[in-house]
């Protein structure tokens, strides 16, 4: 701990209220790194849409219509703000009350407060939830790395890579409370698959492989594209899957554990992969495209397998070496390396950074 403990104000992802699972991987990030730094005894208010929930944290809850979501839309989109925006809502708030704050962290993956940057007086520090998708965002993230050089952050190396940026940026990663996650030593014979529901998470695959080998995929997570989904139902109406719904953390990692593989299908470049550290948080394996940030994650052939991107031929290898995989070596790494303190330790440095200028 440092002598004088920091002041924040966490400004949430305007897509939809925090505890929805539309947010992805974000919502589990911002909810981790709050309590990290609040263990260490740091100050931190959250801002969030309205409806939101966030374990037992308090949040300052926003109304406004959610932003519409940058997945899928081309790298061309311009710049939407709904009337009455949540994200401007939010945002208004923090100029009103920044000055009670040492710094503003940002979970918003949108232009308007990499271009409000300038006009606070606070120090804002960014965190990119994922990777370049659109040219509008790219231009004002890359000006706010040259102007205020270490403020934004990334969860990898390969995500910050997409940004074709020269400026500096801190390498975050992610981390868990890992005594939410228990071991499993003896799976059943099953496989897992979880996220958002949407084309760039390329579950068709793991589907596919599912088939293949006949092992039953357990599917967790929101369906964010309805007809993706029926599309992927009707294309393999023979394949063993079974899609459990949505589920918070503790009822996930209670079926979670008990699979012997969780694929990673991702078709974009994946910024990090929560779900990758939460499989090997309970001692589950995974098998991963080698293609963004589970690349960076994934020690090949001891904490799972990296597979050709988009071969589903190399899913089905890889779920037939998965017994190779020595599931203690999995929670081993998970907790040297996502451990709540691990994250504590690198976030805080990077706000400590930012206050201190
Ligand atoms: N998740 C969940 N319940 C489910 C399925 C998924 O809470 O039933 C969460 C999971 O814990 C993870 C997030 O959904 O935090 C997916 O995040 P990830 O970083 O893998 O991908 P993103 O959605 O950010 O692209």
């Amino acid at each position: 701990m440092t002598e004088k403990p920091l002041k924040l104000l966490f400004m949430s992802t305007p897509v939809a209220p925090l505890g929805s699972g539309f947010g992805g991987g974000v919502e589990l990030t911002l909810l981790n790194i709050t309590k990290a730094l609040q263990d260490r005894s740091h100050e931190v208010e959250v801002v969030a849409p309205l409806g939101s929930e966030l374990d037992s944290i308090s949040i300052v809850e926003i109304p406004g219509e959610w932003q519409p979501i940058a997945q899928n839309q081309g790298r061309n989109l311009p710049i939407i703000l709904p009337e009455n925006s949540v994200l401007a809502n939010i945002w208004e708030y923090g100029r009103s009350v920044q000055h009670q704050y040492d710094a503003i962290v940002n979970f918003a993956y949108d232009w308007l407060p990499f271009y409000l940057t300038p006009f606070f007086q606070t120090p804002i520090a960014h965190w990119v939830s994922m990777g370049s998708l659109t040219s509008a965002l790219d231009r004002v993230i890359c000006e706010v790395m040259n102007r205020y050089p270490g403020t934004v952050g990334f969860y990898t190396h390969t995500q910050a890579a997409t940004f074709n940026c020269e400026g500096s940026y801190a390498c975050l990663g992610s981390g868990l409370q890992m005594s939410r996650y228990q071991f499993c030593p003896q799976p059943e014979d099953k496989l897992a698959w979880m996220g958002r529901i949407s084309p760039e998470k390329g579950l068709e695959d793991a589907v596919e492989a599912a088939q293949k080998t006949g092992i039953s995929l357990e599917i967790f997570g929101k369906i964010q594209d309805e007809n993706y989904w029926q599309n992927i139902l009707e294309s393999y109406p023979d394949a063993p899957i079974n899609y459990i719904g949505f589920l918070d953390t503790d009822r996930l990692q209670e079926r979670l554990r008990h699979c012997r593989g969780l694929l990673m299908t991702h078709r974009w470049v994946e910024a990090f992969g929560n779900v990758a550290i939460e499989a090997l948080a309970c001692g589950v394996p995974v098998i991963a495209y080698r293609r963004g940030g589970p690349a960076e994650i994934v020690c090949n052939g001891e904490t799972g397998w990296l597979v050709e991107p988009d071969s589903v031929e190399g899913l089905v290898e890889a779920i037939a070496n998965l017994d190779q995989i020595d599931r203690e070596n999995c929670r081993q790494q998970a907790e040297m390396e996502y451990s709540l303190e691990a994250l504590g330790d690198r976030v805080e440095w990077w706000l400590l950074q930012i206050r201190d200028g």
